[in-house]
């Protein structure tokens, strides 16, 4: 657990957050500001910066990202119609939350 890291402070529950889903690898909750209908992140427990930070023995928790997302998007219904999966890594790209997360988007009629 990073002291200054949003994340960590939802997983370890110093701010409150209610998960859609949870084993031992990731947690998934609502996104606090959606960009689409369904706007969901896929969080590791394991608090890594960013894509550039995976190492080998990383696989095993991204590869379970992406099932995971799969799973939600049918599990919420959007998997026929369609969704986008992403990751923006540091700040050039993106990222405010330096704890890896993969955003799930979808939902538009
Ligand atoms: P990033 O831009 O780092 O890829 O995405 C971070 C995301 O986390 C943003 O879309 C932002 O809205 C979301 N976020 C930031 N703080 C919180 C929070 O405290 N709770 C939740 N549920 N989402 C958050
Ligand atoms: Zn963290």
């Amino acid at each position: 657990m990073e002291k200054d890291c949003t994340f960590c402070k939802i997983l370890s529950g110093e701010i409150p957050t209610a998960y859609l889903f949870e084993n031992d690898i990731a947690v998934v909750f609502k996104d606090i500001k959606p960009i689409a209908p369904v706007h969901l992140l896929i969080v590791p427990k394991k608090h890594i910066r960013s894509v550039n930070d995976l190492t080998a023995d990383d696989g095993k928790i991204v590869s379970a990202m992406i099932t995971i997302a799969r799973d939600m998007a049918k599990k919420l219904s959007i998997a026929a119609s369609g969704y986008k999966l992403f990751f923006n890594v540091e700040r050039g790209g993106g990222q405010v939350i330096f704890h890896l997360h993969l955003h799930l988007i979808g939902g538009w009629k």
